[in-house]
C-alpha cells in the first residue's frame, strides 16, 4: 500500500508521528504544498520564506531527494495525487491556524468520501488545546492557571519517537515542482547576515539545543533578559517550522537536569508553556491575528502616522534601544524577547499606532514569525490580549536600556554611530552636552536622529487615550 505523508510545520524526520505511522503502513510519497489560498496574515513573510526554502532543501536531502513539492490549493492537489498514485492513506501532523484547520477538515471529508484513510497526529504541541479545559469545561484565559493547573496536571507530554528505521519510497511518476519555482528566495540579496546567523533544518535545530543545554541553560533565568549575551536558546524558528518538536526539547531538558527543582529550567520550560498558551488562544480565538481579544480596544483611538511608522520600521526613532532592536531584526531576522517587548510597547503606546501594524512588520521580518506567538504577544503588549500587560504599564525605553543593556553593548552593536558615547548617555543621547556629542563624533539629527517623540509627553498621551476606553 502507498501512503502520502503531507509535511507542513513538521519539517523533520525524527519524532514525527505522522511520518512514522505512514512508514509503518507501507510505501511512502512525501509531499509539501505551498498553500496559495491562505489569507495574507497566514502567509509566510519575507524572512520566513528564506528559512522555508532552506528547510525544505534540508528535508529533501534527508529524504534522499524524494520530497515532492507543489504550489496551489491543497484541497485540489491532495485528492488528485491520492487518485493518481492509488494511495490508500494520507497522513499529516495537525496545525492549529484557522485557515489550516478549516482546510484540513475539508480535505479529510473529501478523502474519506473516496474511501481513502486519513489520519492526523500531534506533532507540535506538548498539550493540544482540546485536551486542556477548566473544571467548568470552559477555556482558560490566564496563563498561570492554564499552565500550572491545566497543563502540568494533565497527562505528561508524549515521549519523542525515534525516526522510522527505514523509509520505503513508492515508485511513482510525478511532475514535481523544483523548489526554486516556489520563489521563496527574494530577488534582492538582503539575507547575507541572516544566512550566517542561522542554520535552518533538523540538524541546525539539534545543534542549537545541544549548545543551549551545554552553554546557556545554567544561567537562563538571569541572562535571558540581557540582549547583548546569547542567554536564550534561539530555538524559535526551528520550533516554528517543526525542525524540532517541543517534546524533544522538553525531554532533553528533563534528561539533562533530572527532576530536581531548578529555577533556570522551570523558567525555560514555562517559556515553552507560553508558546503552548499562544496556540491555545489561537485555537479558541481564531481571530487572534486580526481582532482585539478584548473588544474594549475596538474603539481605541489609534493614530495613523506613516512617518512615525516608517521611522519605527527603519530603526530611526532616535530612541537607541528601540532602533537597535529593529536593526537586529532587519539584519538577523531575529530580535531578543526583552527588546521585542520594548519596541512593541514603544509602537503601540508612545507612538499610539495599532498593534496590527507591528504584528505585520514582525511577520515579514522575523525568521520565527508565528501566527500564534506573534499575535498573542502583540496583543499582550498592547493590553488588548488575554492575560495581557495592562495598557497603563508603559515601558520606559531609556530605563529598560539602562537596566538590561548597562554597558550599552547591544546598542553599540546595532547603532555603531553611538558607540563612542559615554555609557551615561548611550540610551539618551539627546541629554548629552554638546561637547560630549562632539567628542563622540555625533551630530544629532544628522548622524543619528533626534527622538521622534518626547517620551514623557507621549506616555501621557497614551494614558489619556486609554482613559477614553477604560470605562466602556
Ligand atoms: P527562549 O527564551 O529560549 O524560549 C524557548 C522557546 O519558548 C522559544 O523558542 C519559543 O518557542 C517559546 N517562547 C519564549 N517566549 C515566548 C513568548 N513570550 N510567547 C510564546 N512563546 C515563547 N515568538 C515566536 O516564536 N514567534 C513570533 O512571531 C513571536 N513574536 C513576538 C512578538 C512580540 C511583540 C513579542 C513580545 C514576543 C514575540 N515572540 C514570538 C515571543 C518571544 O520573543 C520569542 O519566542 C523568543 O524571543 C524566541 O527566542 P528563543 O528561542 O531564544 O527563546
Amino acid at each position: 500500500p502507498i501512503s502520502i505523508m503531507w509535511f507542513r510545520q513538521d519539517l523533520r524526520v525524527k519524532d514525527n508521528p505522522a511520518l512514522n505511522a505512514a512508514c509503518d503502513k507501507g510505501k511512502l510519497v512525501p509531499i509539501y504544498i505551498e498553500d496559495t489560498t491562505a489569507p495574507d496574515e497566514q502567509q509566510p513573510g519575507g524572512a520566513s520564506k528564506w528559512w522555508l526554502h532552506h528547510s525544505l532543501q534540508k528535508l529533501n536531502d534527508r529524504l534522499n531527494g524524494h520530497l515532492q513539492i507543489f504550489l496551489g490549493d491543497p484541497y485540489e492537489i491532495i485528492p488528485k495525487l491520492a487518485k493518481n498514485f492509488q494511495a490508500q492513506s494520507v497522513y499529516w501532523n495537525r496545525c492549529y491556524g484557522p485557515h489550516q484547520m478549516q482546510r484540513d477538515k475539508k480535505i479529510k471529508c473529501a478523502l474519506k468520501a473516496s474511501s481513502i484513510e486519513v489520519r492526523s497526529f500531534n506533532g507540535s504541541l506538548l498539550w493540544e488545546p482540546m485536551d486542556i479545559r477548566k473544571a467548568d469545561g470552559g477555556a482558560y484565559k490566564v496563563f498561570t492557571p492554564y499552565y500550572r493547573k491545566g497543563c502540568l496536571n494533565a497527562a505528561p507530554p508524549r515521549f519523542p519517537q525515534a525516526p522510522p528505521p527505514r523509509i520505503d519510497y513508492a515508485d511513482v511518476p510525478l511532475k514535481r515542482l523544483p523548489l526554486d519555482q516556489l520563489t521563496l528566495m527574494p530577488n534582492i540579496r538582503w539575507y547575507h547576515k541572516i544566512a550566517i546567523t542561522w542554520q535552518p533544518g533538523e540538524e541546525g535545530a539539534a545543534e542549537r539545543l545541544s549548545v543551549f543545554l551545554t552553554e546557556t541553560a545554567d544561567n537562563y533565568k538571569e541572562e535571558r533578559n540581557i540582549p547583548a549575551v546569547p542567554g536564550t536558546s534561539r530555538l524559535s524558528p526551528h520550533l516554528h517550522f517543526g525542525e524540532i518538536s517541543p517534546h524533544q526539547i522538553w525531554y532533553a531538558v528533563k534528561d539533562a537536569y533530572g527532576d530536581t527543582e531548578n529555577k533556570n529550567i522551570d523558567t525555560f520550560l514555562s517559556e515553552l508553556g507560553w508558546r503552548e498558551f499562544s496556540y491555545y488562544l489561537l485555537f479558541y480565538f481564531p481571530d487572534l491575528a486580526t481582532k482585539n481579544f478584548n473588544p474594549k480596544f475596538d474603539t481605541f483611538p489609534w493614530r495613523s502616522s506613516n512617518i512615525d511608522l516608517q521611522a519605527w520600521q527603519q530603526g530611526k526613532t532616535g530612541i537607541p534601544i528601540v532602533d537597535a532592536g529593529i536593526r537586529e531584526l532587519w539584519q538577523t531576522g531575529y530580535m531578543h524577547n526583552r527588546i521585542r517587548m520594548v519596541v512593541a510597547s514603544f509602537l503601540v503606546k508612545n507612538l499610539l499606532i495599532d498593534w496590527r501594524e507591528g504584528e505585520a512588520w514582525f511577520r515579514d521580518c522575523l525568521v520565527d514569525a508565528d501566527l500564534a506567538s506573534n499575535s498573542a504577544s502583540w496583543q499582550w503588549v498592547a493590553g488588548s490580549g488575554a492575560d495581557a500587560a495592562p495598557y497603563f504599564r508603559i515601558f520606559n525605553p531609556v530605563l529598560q536600556g539602562e537596566k538590561f543593556d548597562k554597558e550599552g553593548e547591544y546598542v553599540s552593536q546595532y547603532c555603531p554611530e553611538l558607540k563612542l558615547l559615554p555609557r551615561k548617555y548611550i540610551h539618551k543621547p539627546w541629554e548629552a552636552p554638546e561637547e560630549v556629542l562632539r567628542k563622540a563624533n555625533i551630530t544629532l539629527g544628522a548622524d543619528y536622529p533626534d527622538p521622534i517623540v518626547d517620551l514623557k509627553a507621549s506616555r501621557q498621551r497614551a494614558l489619556d487615550a486609554f482613559a477614553e476606553i477604560k470605562g466602556k
